[in-house]
């Protein structure tokens, strides 16, 4: 087939321009975003071949290797990993697949000093682009005859056609240097890029000698990070691993590298971010644990390993117990995978735990992140719901902070016996709500719910130590029983006008105006400024839960 020319998709032009011309510092991670490209493509190979080992042909073991080339100019990355085919060329490295970077291209135009940002985000691939002013790629996927080439000087278009000269299998990356990055031919600075961006990488990276009587150098520790001993891992190593293995730039919150042994046996090495994922509520969001079976990457996608409401958790787990050959469909309804499942559910809400009572500001930032996400497991998952309500926190009329429902309790009035709460879209319009003037007013604490969540949990969670939930919105949640605050009298005076002539007046008036819009009118004693406010009726439906479900048409 001839040499065909393509356009990159928009946002990778956009991107590609920014990557170009930002004066970006830390331009080294472009070997750091390589090197870990062709460590997945090792992973996809190796779990392919466990059922297929003809993929392999003569290699016996996987590899990447560096090469530099002063003469011409060229760095050289090649791996024998899975390779990419025709297509897999055109959609890998022609538009931005994950919509997490298309969002970001999107962020950054709208600020330009957020460039400075390329860095802690990854722009993947792409970045080659910071020290080459022409990249070429060169891929055969395993198992297929053709090889494939690709070429770019990043200006908006791109070039593929066929090319004999394809490795067996696996990918080998061209990147032409620009003037003034010469550094990055210089064996000492590309040592010093894998002992600081990918020594965490399990495959060898291997740094090609140049001279005849010179051996070629392995540059990583090129064993598995998860395996080696905790005394022996840095918390930068600890750190890029979670950039490779979460596609993410951030620092991580919380770290759990841990070893079962006994009845299952398995290594965890799991971390929470500190930043919200843009894909956090997509419904196709892949969960974010890499599953490996005695050191072989199985796969990211398995929905067995976490429930979905711990979906922002990041990082691997690697079990003994399963077989290597295990397919993706035999760990559905597997039940040693679900007992992993449980284990690791009770330790990520044991740190949790420990967290909310050892830093209880730190896991304030915790739950202001992923806390809408969190709420989802207080009707998703029975077994642990006495666990998540005690983990779970809120806004209330208390003050600025968030609070436990054990702090709520503990301030509770006397004569109080529920929890009041009221649903909405936005925290600081609830607080205002004329539904709370009387909570207020008397003292007694309102949970202020502003994400969509909580609607279901609350029809899902009857109470919290025996005291019922009860939204302010509806007509019974009256607030008699309560005790006035100390030094008040309680007065006759609402009651008495409950029942004025004058009052009876009004309240006709109001009904035969608004007719069928409203059920009853009823005086109140709840509100304190405001002159009117719309309730639901005891046994109806929760106003704002009403809305809801009436804007998806149910
Ligand atoms: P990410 O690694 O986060 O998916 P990248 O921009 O780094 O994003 O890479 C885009 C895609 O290109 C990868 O997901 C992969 O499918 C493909 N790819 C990149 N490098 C290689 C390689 N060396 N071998 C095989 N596929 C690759
Ligand atoms: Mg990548």
């Amino acid at each position: 087939m001839a040499q065909e020319e393509m356009q990159f998709q928009a946002e990778v032009s956009r991107l590609l321009d920014i990557v170009a011309h930002s004066l970006y510092s830390e331009k080294e991670i472009f070997l750091r975003e390589l090197i870990s490209n062709a460590s997945d493509a090792c992973d996809r190979l190796r779990y392919a071949a466990l059922t297929q080992p003809e993929l392999m042909g003569e290699d016996g073991s996987f590899a990447i290797r560096l090469k530099a080339d002063p003469g011409a100019k060229t760095l050289t990355i090649a791996d024998n990993g899975i390779g990419m085919g025709r297509q897999d060329l055109i959609d890998n490295l022609g538009t931005i697949a994950r919509s997490g970077t298309a969002a970001f291209v999107e962020q950054l135009e709208s600020k330009p000093e957020g460039t400075s940002l390329i860095g802690q985000f990854g722009v993947g691939f792409y970045s080659a682009f910071m020290v080459a002013k022409q990249v070429e790629v060169s891929t055969r996927k395993a198992g297929e005859a053709e090889g494939w080439r690709w070429t770019s000087d990043g200006q908006g278009a791109f070039s593929v056609a066929e090319d004999g000269e394809a490795p067996a299998h696996g990918t080998r990356i061209v990147l032409h240097l620009r003037d003034g990055d010469e550094e990055y031919l210089d064996p000492m600075r590309i040592r010093q890029i894998v002992a600081t961006y990918s020594d965490h990488i399990a495959v060898p990276v291997i740094l090609e000698s140049r001279k005849e009587d010179e051996p070629d150098q392995t540059l990583n520790a090129a064993s598995a990070l998860w395996t080696r001993p905790k005394s022996e891992i840095t918390e930068e190593q600890y750190k890029e691993f979670y950039h490779h293995v979460g596609h993410t730039f951030d620092e991580p919150w919380l770290r759990l590298h841990f070893k079962a042994e006994g009845v299952l046996e398995y290594t965890g090495l799991l971390f929470i971010p500190s930043t919200k994922p843009f894909d956090l509520f997509h419904p196709d969001r892949k969960t974010g644990i890499k599953l490996y079976v005695k050191r072989v990457f199985i796969t990211d996608d398995c929905s067995e390993l976490l429930p979905s409401y711990l979906r922002f958790l990041r990082g691997i787990v690697d079990t003994e117990d399963l077989p290597l050959n295990v397919s993706r469909e035999l760990l559905q309804n597997n039940p040693r995978l679900a007992k992993i499942r449980s284990a690791l559910v009770k330790r990520v809400l044991g740190e949790l735990k420990k967290k909310a009572a050892k830093a209880p500001e730190e896991y304030a930032t915790f739950w202001n992140t992923f806390g809408a996400v969190f709420k989802e497991g207080l009707y998703e998952d029975q077994a642990q719901r006495d666990t998540l309500i005690e983990l779970a926190r809120f806004r209330s009329t208390a003050g600025e902070g968030l609070v436990s429902l054990a702090d709520y309790v503990a301030r509770m009035k006397p004569g109080q016996d529920a929890i009041y709460t009221i649903t909405g879209g936005d925290p600081e319009a609830l607080a205002k709500s004329p539904q709370i003037e009387g909570f207020v007013a008397k003292g007694v604490e309102v949970l202020l719910l502003s994400d969509p969540v909580d609607d279901f949990w609350l029809t899902a969670v009857p109470d919290y130590d025996a005291k019922p939930f009860k939204s302010v919105t509806r007509g019974g949640a009256d607030l008699d029983k309560v005790a006035k605050p100390e030094g008040e009298e309680e007065s006759d005076t609402e009651k008495s006008e409950d029942s004025s002539p004058a009052l009876d007046a009004l309240i006709a008036f109001v009904k035969l105006t608004l007719k069928d819009a409203v059920k009853d009118v009823r005086p109140s004693g709840r509100l304190t400024s405001s002159p009117v406010c719309l309730v639901a009726d005891e046994g109806d439906m929760d106003m704002h839960l009403e809305r809801l479900l009436k804007q998806q048409n149910q």
